[in-house]
Order: C-alpha cells, then structure tokens, then sequence
C-alpha cells in the first residue's frame, strides 16, 4: 500500500491542480483525500509536497526498432526515410531488438511517458521472437504499451507507382528484389502471436500494424480487419503522413485513404491513424463517426517535412486525439513534453482566429486521456482518480521552468521539457525517483548499445552503399509527384 502525500493533484474534471494525498493499493488509486486525512503507518510513503502531480503521459505513436538509429539522418523526408530502412534497421538480432525497444522505454521513463503505441517493425515478417523481446524490455522496464507488429505485403517501390521505373536498369532489379512474406504468412504470425501471448493485456497489450493502407494489399487488410474483430485487438495505421501518400491514394484507389479503410471496413473504436496530416473533412467525419482516433505527431511531422495536421479540425468533428513523439528514427527524442508543446505551437500557424488553437489543457487532455482510449486502455489510465491505475508523475516546482508558479497546466505544457519529472510510479511501482530510473540498469545498455551499432554498421554496409546510390532517383520523383496540387478541404498545404 501506497500513499502519495502532500502534493497538487490534477483534477481531471476541471484540469485544476489542487490539494490531495493519493491512496493507491497494488496496482490501483483507491482514493484520493483530503491532505493528512489518512494515516501513513504501514503504507509506503511518496513525499510529493513540492511537486505537481499529473497522469502518466502516454505515447500514441512510436516504433521500438528506431532507438538503435535515433540521430542518423538530417535532411530525409519520410519517402527518405523508408527508402534507407533496409540499413537503419536492417539484420538485427534479437537481442538487439531488445536493446533497442529498453532504451526507449527508459526514455520515456524518464521524461514522464508510462505507456506507447509501439508499431515495432521487423523485416520481411514480425517473428514471434522478435515481437516478445520487446513486450519484454516494456514489461522489464516496467511501462505500458499497445505492440503492434508492423507489416506490409508490398515492398515501397511496389507501392507507390511508377517508383521503381524512376530507377536506372540494375538498382530497379535490386529495389524488386526486396520483398515482404505474403499476407497470409504475416497474418498467421499475429494469430499465433495474439492466441499465445504471454504478457498481461493490462500492462502489454498486442495490436495490428499493417503500417500504411498503399503498403498492404485489400486481401491483407481484410485479413488484419477480421483478424482484429476475431481476436478483439486494436489497429494502429500510419494514415495520409505525407502529401505522396494522399496523391498516391488517388493513384491507387480514386478516392482518400480513409474512404478506401472504411470501404474495407476498417473503421472500429479500436483504429488510430498516425499522423492524419492530409485528410480532408470527410475523412475527419468518417474517423469521428467510426470512433477512432488519431495519434497527431508534431515533432515527426515537421523533421521530416511532411506537414502541419490540422488537430482542431479533428477536434471538433469529435475524433478523439492522441499525441505522440513518433520513432526515434524520425523525431529522435521520445519527449511527450516536447509533443505536447509542439502540438501547441503548431496548431496556431493555421490562422489568427485564437479561438482555434489548441488550449493548453486540451493538450494536456491528449497527451493523458486521449492516448489511453487510442491504446485500448481507456478507463484505467489517463486520469488521476478512484479506480484508475496508478500511473502518476510528480513534477518539481523546484525547477525552474515552474519558478514563479503562475499557472500550472500552462506551464507544464509550454515550459516543462521533462528535467522536472522527479519520480515517476506505474501500475503502483516506483520506477523513477529523483530523476533517476530505480526499475532498471540504464547504464548496462549503453555498452550493448555502443556494441550493437559497431556490428549493425558492419553487416549493414553494404545494404547502406546501396540505398545511399537509390536514394538520388527517389527523392527526385517523390518531390516530383508531390508538386503535384492537392487540395485538402478547409486547409491547403504545400
Ligand atoms: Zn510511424
């Protein structure tokens, strides 16, 4: 038994911090009190006098395979980016895949994050091996996560049309000769995976990840969709990222992505769109009516150029909205704080109109609530309150991003950057205090790490001198087709 003593509780009714001690038993708050009001004999006392004390903030997009290349790339765009994964994240052991997905759970950790949406991509299929490493280095690490296996049947220069034609004669045969395991193999894998997993749901649940609607064939997406009905799993998509995906869809299919997804029956509360940045007002309404949610991920969304998404837009016609960091191989850090003063920032260079800016505590309310219904866990986290799992962040006032304390939600938000973030509880464990991760050996994975890379960048140079000699040729006809003029209903961008 647990009791949190003498902090500033966020009241989730009315994003006001006020007075209260937290009553928490094994994994769960069961009450919140007035200060002093409980005694502290036999209970295990966090002092929070001092601190501001939130929800764990939870991560709506990321991909555990990326922690290993945070860093590498300056100037990619997403196009970019997919085109050099064969080496950024190319022949890794599964030890390795372990690694990779510790270091960014003690990552999130540290900056105040306690659960992820983690599309965790191996290549040509996920493997069972694989996709338990890293529920094991969540659950080792000790935070939540939503896993989903991401997968494709289509390779990216099967994908987009007229790609691999853009290359000269020998690349164009080695760009074919990358090829993703058919769909029926990848579903079969989640089947076995999902029916067998080992891990508790309310801590790591399993997720489908068919990565991008272009990269999967209909038959593949149907297998995913009954898969999921089946089986009761959750869906995360990267849906209209970039300008190419939203021109490709035309190509493609003659209508939006989101139409195709919801033709196809996709559509469920359990489906959450990464990105969403090049959806028009129809795919906002088809995503609201379906209940579905939207991971908006600013920081991604800008590093790689692909736009600024129009999260008011989304708000109003009632999807619900989630905010995440993207992989660390995209946005490089997996800072919710950041996220969130991103979220807020971007959403005011769409006009001047102030009434449609995000407010502070409708970030706050995406970071928290929103992400716990985009990753199934909605009800037992996002909220400090009776019942709810005990996912909690103290923040010090000590720091001097609070110094004066003027408002709090404004100024976790807008000031806060995650050195604040003094202790950090999940599932009613101590896993972080006084900035220092308690729940596990950081420091044993930077030698891993430091090893790991040495090898990657071995067994992986070839693969990186041949994506470096394709990468002219898939820039230049992906700038191309993305001049192409695309009109998003309500918010033009370029
Ligand atoms: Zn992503």
């Amino acid at each position: 038994m647990m009791l949190i003593k003498g902090g500033r509780i966020l009241n989730p009714a009315n994003y006001r911090f006020e007075a209260a001690d937290i009553v928490v038993e094994a994994d769960r708050i069961v009450d919140l009190v007035a200060p002093g009001s409980v005694s502290a004999e036999g209970r295990q006392v966090v002092d929070a006098s001092d601190r501001l004390v939130i929800p764990g903030l939870v991560n709506g997009h990321n991909h555990a395979q990326t922690n290993l290349s945070k860093g590498i790339a300056d100037r990619w765009t997403l196009e970019i980016l997919l085109a050099n994964a064969p080496w950024t994240g190319g022949r890794r052991s599964v030890e390795e895949k372990y690694l990779s997905a510790a270091i960014g759970a003690c990552e999130m950790l540290r900056k105040g994050c306690t659960a992820s949406f983690d599309m965790f991509a191996e290549f040509p299929l996920p493997t069972i091996d694989g996709v338990n490493a890293v529920a094991q280095a969540y659950a080792d690490v000790g935070i939540r996560a939503a896993l989903a296996p991401m997968m494709a049947d289509r390779s990216f220069y099967e994908a987009i049309p007229g790609l691999a034609d853009a290359l000269p004669g020998p690349l164009r045969e080695q760009a074919l000769s990358i090829k993703h395991a058919p769909h029926a193999q990848n579903v079969a894998v989640c089947r076995e995976l999902f029916t067998n997993w080992k891990f508790d749901r309310t801590q790591i649940r399993p997720a489908l990840g068919p990565t991008i609607p272009h990269h999967c064939s209909d038959e593949f997406l149907m297998g995913c969709r009954d898969l999921g009905l089946e089986l009761d799993v959750g869906f995360q998509m990267h849906v209209a990222e970039s300008k190419m995906q939203a021109i490709v869809a035309q190509q493609r299919y003659g209508k939006t992505l989101v139409a195709h997804l919801d033709d196809l029956g996709l559509l469920t509360p359990g489906f959450c769109a990464a990105h969403g940045v090049w959806l028009d007002d129809d795919d906002r309404a088809r995503l609201a009516d379906h209940g579905c949610s939207i991971s908006h991920n600013p920081g991604s969304n800008m590093k790689l150029g692909s736009g600024l998404a129009d999260t008011r837009a989304m708000l109003s016609r009632g999807v619900n909205l989630a905010l995440g960091t993207d992989g660390a191989g995209s946005s490089d850090n997996l800072n919710m704080f950041e996220a969130m003063r991103l979220a807020s920032f971007v959403s005011r260079v769409h006009g001047r109109d102030t009434e449609l800016w995000l407010s502070t505590q409708e970030v706050l309310r995406a970071a928290t609530e929103g992400g716990a219904q985009a990753l199934g866990f909605a009800g037992q986290i996002g909220r400090l309150q009776k019942g709810y799992k005990a996912d909690i962040v103290l923040l010090d006032l000590g720091a001097p991003h609070y110094v004066p304390l003027n408002d709090p939600v404004n100024q976790i938000v807008h000031c806060e950057d995650g050195t604040g973030v003094h202790t950090v509880i999940v599932n009613g464990r101590v896993l972080l205090e006084a900035g220092r991760i308690t729940s596990f050996d950081f420091d044993a994975l930077r030698v891993k790490a430091a090893a790991a890379i040495e090898r990657l960048t071995e067994v992986n140079r070839e693969s990186r001198a041949l994506c470096q000699q394709m990468e002219p040729y898939v820039s230049q006809f992906c700038s191309g087709l993305a001049k192409t003029p695309y009109h998003v209903a309500g918010f033009c961008q370029h």
